[in-house]
């Protein structure tokens, strides 16, 4: 190459950047959705019954953005004021926003009145603050029990045998719409150990349906494991580092 030739190489770097980080986003989004649909082949099921959610905690609102505009249309975050940070952003946009994290009693109200969905719902006085603070104009919130299917191995969920009660109080209550179970099992790189905790949670969803609860979701799966969760009938992957890249730990 001549000077000249790498002048104008070099010059071109700092523009083409944006485009560059666009098509990164975009890329691991294709490979995601590559992913699931070979997971769901495999496992006989139709890769449009699988919802990816596209989990943004600790990323931009120009990240969100680079995803949306490669069709992404669902978030999910873990932390309230990053979430409504990024929400107000992103308000002229369509988005549908997942709340997964853990919930401080003293955030139920701005979760309700922000989010869309709330996948970590594991105790009765929460689902009971959630339900107080919607606002009947959005219409009911969508709730997902989280269930520790880990045992001691994990803090975080209901106990799978509390489970029934929990899902009897959260089905009265008003504005809420409970749709089913979520679940994070700890890290593993056993395949058959990351079936095993899945399988345990469409286990308590296929009881709780036997008993008439009518539920439809099955939140199970993120970037390491959303293969075997779809094996055993995640409908919905909550899927962060295999789209936006790894987190920076804080
Ligand atoms: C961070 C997080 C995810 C995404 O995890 P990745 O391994 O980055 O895909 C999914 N679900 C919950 C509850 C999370 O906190």
């Amino acid at each position: 190459m001549q000077l000249t030739e790498w002048v104008r190489f070099i010059a071109g770097f700092p523009r083409s950047r944006p485009r560059q980080i666009m098509s990164t986003i975009e890329s691991n989004l294709q490979a995601v959705r590559a992913r699931i649909a070979a997971a769901a082949r495999a496992a006989g099921r139709e890769p449009g019954d699988i919802a990816l959610l596209a989990v943004s905690k600790t990323f931009a609102a120009g990240e969100v953005r680079a995803a949306y505009a490669a069709g992404q249309r669902e978030f999910g975050e873990n932390y309230v004021q990053e979430g409504l940070e990024k929400i107000a952003e992103l308000s002229a946009l369509p988005l549908i926003w997942h709340f997964i994290g853990p919930i401080q009693s003293n955030k139920t109200r701005a979760i309700a009145e922000h989010f869309d969905w709330v996948h970590s719902v594991a105790r009765e006085k929460i689902a009971l603050r959630l339900a107080q603070a919607r606002p009947p104009e959005l219409g009911p919130l969508d709730i997902c029990l989280q269930v520790n299917v880990s045992g001691e191995a994990s803090k975080s969920g209901v106990a799978p045998e509390e489970v029934r009660p929990l899902a009897e109080a959260v089905r009265t209550l008003p504005r809420l719409r409970l749709r089913g179970l979520m679940a994070v099992p700890e890290p593993s790189d056993d395949i058959e150990l990351q079936r095993r905790r899945f399988r345990g949670l469409r286990i308590l969803l296929e009881q709780l349906n036997a008993a008439g609860f009518g539920l439809d979701t099955l939140s199970m799966g993120m970037s390491q494991d959303l293969e075997a969760a779809i094996m055993e009938g995640a409908t919905i992957v909550r899927v962060g580092t295999a789209i936006f890249g790894e987190r920076v730990k804080t």
